[in-house]
């Protein structure tokens, strides 16, 4: 089959490898689609540690072609989700149930081959079925949706919350859509670029708001903002010190702030520890995706969460070298590689 390998760092290549052979307990999956994600350009530049040589693609969904022995509750024609991230089920973290805190936390994609592929292999525990009817492309949403869906349970979202949300990429934009969903009544987004802006708008935000164009501290959470005296929730997704020094001063007090957005370790920035004390802020950080896939699933098979206009582009597994070797183009939310 065809798949994109990652030799080295910097060293992607379109390969002719062994169609994979599914074991006991496992699906193998014909991709439909796998979205190309930060964490796939973070891998090619080695500044996240990966196995190589290994199939990146860690946000896939696919039709089953095969089951090995064992597996029940999937059959030959099903479509599924795979989530990436498996935990040992044996360790502390584990066993407190922070499955996404696993001491020995592995993932599809990135310590074991994934979706950028024409097949990729699932566990039976790690996929979800979609329905049949859903556009193919759709399910390459689920991982990322379960993520901003870890971040939403968080931040204890209820009927009438106000939120703030930095950052429109494709995390701000689901996260947009589940805020909606969990109830809250005002939710602004934050972005730079007005195509983003205009598109948080249409898919759920009630407002938003252009950093560049003046504070936005004051422009939100300022007596005369679009919520004064701030927010009951801010989910900060852009993952840049800007950003993250901004989200304590846009929570109203006792409001809760949610980190989704990734910094790279060691990066500081400064809080004002005084703020947090006597506004009483939670600081909250959402790390990938624990027990939300099939939620997560439901939400993109129901239509509760819309992902059509997320998709920038399609490209196949050739194309998609340029992609993950480039940063993103300008307006772009999400590329997906379609590999059949
Ligand atoms: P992305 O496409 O890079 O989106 C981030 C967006 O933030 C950018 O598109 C940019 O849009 C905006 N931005 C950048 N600087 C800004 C600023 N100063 N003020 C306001 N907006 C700013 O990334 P993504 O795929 O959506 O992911 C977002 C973050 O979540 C990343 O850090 C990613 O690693 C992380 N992530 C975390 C988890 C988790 O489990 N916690 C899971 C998946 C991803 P404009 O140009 O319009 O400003
Ligand atoms: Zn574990």
């Amino acid at each position: 089959m065809k798949a994109l390998r990652l030799e080295s760092t910097g060293h992607l290549f379109v390969r002719e490898v062994e169609k994979p052979v599914p074991g006991p307990g496992d699906l193998l999956v014909r991709v439909e689609a796998c979205g190309v994600c930060g964490t796939d350009r973070h891998l090619f530049h080695g500044e996240f540690p990966c196995t190589p040589p290994v199939i990146t693609g860690h946000e896939f969904a696919g039709i089953v072609e095969a089951v090995g022995s064992g597996v029940s509750g999937f059959v030959v024609g099903d479509r599924i989700t795979g989530d990436p991230n498996i935990s040992c089920g044996r360790c502390p973290q584990c066993q407190s149930g922070k499955v996404n805190l696993c001491r020995n936390l592995s993932a599809i994609g990135v310590h074991r081959d994934g979706g950028f592929a024409e097949y990729v292999i699932v566990p039976q525990q790690q996929a979800q079925r979609l329905p049949a009817s859903l556009p193919p492309t759709h399910g390459a949403f689920c991982e990322p949706l379960a993520c901003c869906l870890h971040g939403v349970d968080m931040a204890e979202i209820k009927p009438g919350s106000s939120v703030v949300i930095l950052g429109g990429g494709v995390i701000g934009m689901l996260t947009v859509q589940l805020c909606r969903v969990a109830g809250a009544t005002r939710v602004v987004m934050v972005t730079r670029q007005s195509e983003k802006r205009a598109l948080a708008e249409e898919i759920g935000a009630t407002h938003s708001f252009d950093p560049t164009t003046g504070d936005a501290i004051a422009g939100i959470a300022g007596a005369d903002g679009l919520l004064p005296g701030g927010a009951d929730v801010v989910i900060e997704c852009a993952g840049v010190a800007e950003t993250m020094r901004q989200a304590p001063k846009l929570a109203k007090a006792g409001g809760t702030v949610v980190i989704l957005g990734v910094m790279a370790a060691g990066e500081t920035i400064e809080i004002e520890p005084f703020d947090i004390l006597f506004r009483e802020l939670k600081i909250i950080g959402s790390f990938v995706n624990p027990f939300t896939h099939r939620r997560a699933a439901d939400l993109i098979a129901t239509g509760a969460v819309r992902v059509d206009r997320l998709i920038s582009r399609t490209v196949s597994l050739d194309e998609a070298v340029d992609v993950i070797a480039n940063p993103p183009r300008k307006g772009e939310i999400r590329v997906l590689v379609v590999p059949n």
